[in-house]
């Protein structure tokens, strides 16, 4: 047997999701990301004596979203506390947290891996706490600068279970979350720029052992993908390890991405005090009925739900549906462009395809795209009827209406002499010469060899300068080949 298959990885994720506020946690200092060290610090971020903190009542909100969105329970009484320790980054002593009592428990998030497998993983917790400051330590040679920009940003702590079985259903996970993050507007998900951080907690143990073995951190996981990459190389490294009879410590690792390894930050083997205790300068908060009534009222369609409609309204393939919930901007353009065209199945095509690749190539957003959804309707309503193909439409026609928006797709096909080729006698000819020019493949194909059909078709298009209608070409081929 595989030592891989001896074992069996356990993992449980923490996700830090900075949340997109536009002050921070208890205080009114901006959020942007970017800015110059220390100019988004108030004497609250700074933790001057006298100071005292406000509630921003939005980060209240936008937890109670995402705990709602992930079927967790809200709990009704809720405080803050502090977690004192002493950090350079930390200039008031602790950090206001709601670890020792959060304010989501439970919930779940659905789950598909790149090979389609389904599942769900379970959340132990979902809870607001305050960002520290950063400590950047390749700046100076001598000494550590601090900027505090970071002290105070609003975060929420999303906590799974040790429920994860392999590095590709923690990527599937951490996807998963995140297209739900930005769905809500709670969070941008943008791991590289910090407001999206994940720790992995990993184990290893016997393939059907059920208790938990001792498990080890890693920290710095700045993508989804190296999330995946510091899984997969931890637990081969844990599975040598116990192999070789040594026991693991419990530690906290940090993944370096250039070199692909992990290394040791500190081992865990005593648990911090923290000392925490409820903090004295906010007020417990309760949350009514009415709020929630409140919350639920503004929130959007989940995605989950929008696909199955997708799908069952208008007859949208799982994959395509898929595709047009992933991003909540895209979704809602589509949805408003099937306001205007009931070719559903053909508006599809044309928002995965040709326009989603006319966004990514321009870097643009689906709201800035060109056409006006009127006008993309009428070109895909056009389309339809058969006077161009799709091709020609997706690539020339296209073009031309983005040049000039003041035409309309009948015009600029006529112009531009894009209507589809589907006159016999015009085909005929090309096909005639196709089949001239390929004599060899001819007998190959009336011994058997079908699948050239696609190779004389090709023939004809190219002569057609793209133009042909390609079903009635197939057509027309296989009545001249076949005699
Ligand atoms: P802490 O509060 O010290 O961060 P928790 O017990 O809350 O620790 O767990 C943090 C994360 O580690 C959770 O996602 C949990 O699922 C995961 N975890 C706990 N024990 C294990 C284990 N033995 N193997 C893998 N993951 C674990
Ligand atoms: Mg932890």
């Amino acid at each position: 047997m595989q030592s891989s298959q001896k074992y069996q990885a356990v993992i449980g994720l923490e996700v830090h999701a900075q949340l997109s506020t536009k002050s921070k946690l208890f205080c009114g200092d901006s959020t942007v990301f970017g800015a110059e060290p220390n100019t988004q610090v108030s004497a609250v971020s700074l933790a001057q004596p006298g100071t005292l903190p406000v509630m921003n009542e939005e980060v209240i909100a936008l937890a109670v979203k995402l705990g709602l969105a992930l079927n967790c329970e809200i709990v009704r009484d809720n405080y803050f506390a502090r977690k004192n320790y002493f950090y350079p980054d930390l200039p008031k002593g602790y950090q206001v947290s709601q670890h020792t009592a959060p304010i989501c428990i439970g919930g779940k998030v659905p789950v598909i891996t790149a090979d389609g497998i389904a599942s769900e993983v379970l959340l132990n917790r979902i809870h607001m706490e305050e960002d520290a400051g950063k400590s950047i330590h390749d700046l100076a040679d001598d000494y550590t600068c601090i900027d505090l920009n970071r002290a105070g940003m609003p975060l929420l702590e999303i906590v799974t279970e040790p429920c994860i079985y392999s590095a590709e259903e923690a990527f599937a996970y951490v996807t998963s979350l995140r297209k739900t993050l930005r769905w809500l507007g709670v969070c941008d998900g943008n791991m590289e720029e910090g407001s999206m951080r994940c720790d992995a907690n990993i184990s290893v143990r016997p393939a059907g052992d059920t208790s938990l073995y001792t498990r080890v951190e890693v920290k710095n996981l700045n993508s989804i993908r190296n999330v995946k990459r510091a899984i997969d190389l931890e637990i081969e490294r844990l599975i040598k390890l116990t192999e070789s009879g040594e026991i693991i410590k419990q530690e906290t690792r940090s993944y370096d991405a250039d070199a692909n390894t992990t290394f040791a930050l500190r081992s865990k083997e005593e648990a911090d005090d923290y000392r925490y205790f409820p903090e004295p300068d906010l007020p417990p908060f309760n949350i009514t009925d009415e709020y929630l009534e409140g919350i639920r009222k503004e929130m959007p369609v989940l995605p989950g739900v929008l696909k199955e409609d997708f799908i069952s309204r208008f007859g949208l393939t799982e994959y395509d549906a898929n595709q047009l919930t992933s991003d909540k901007v895209e979704a809602d353009y589509f949805n408003a462009l099937l306001s205007h065209t009931t070719a559903y199945k053909p508006a599809a095509n044309w928002m995965t395809g040709p326009v989603k690749n006319y966004c990514n190539e321009q870097n643009i957003s689906i709201n800035d795209f060109p056409l006006s959804i009127d006008q993309l309707a009428a070109l895909i309503d056009y389309t339809n009827t058969g006077e161009v193909n799709f091709n020609v439409a997706s690539t020339r026609l296209l073009q031309a209406l983005i040049q000039d928006t003041s035409v309309s797709p009948q015009q600029a096909a006529k112009q531009l002499n894009l209507l589809q080729e589907n006159d016999t006698d015009a085909l005929g000819k090309w096909i005639e010469e196709a089949i001239a020019a390929l004599p060899e493949k001819v007998k190959e194909y009336r011994s058997g060899k079908k699948g050239l059909i696609g190779l004389f078709a090709g023939e004809v298009k190219k002569r057609s300068n793209g133009k042909a209608d390609m079903q009635l070409v197939t057509q027309l081929l296989k009545e001249k080949l076949d005699n």
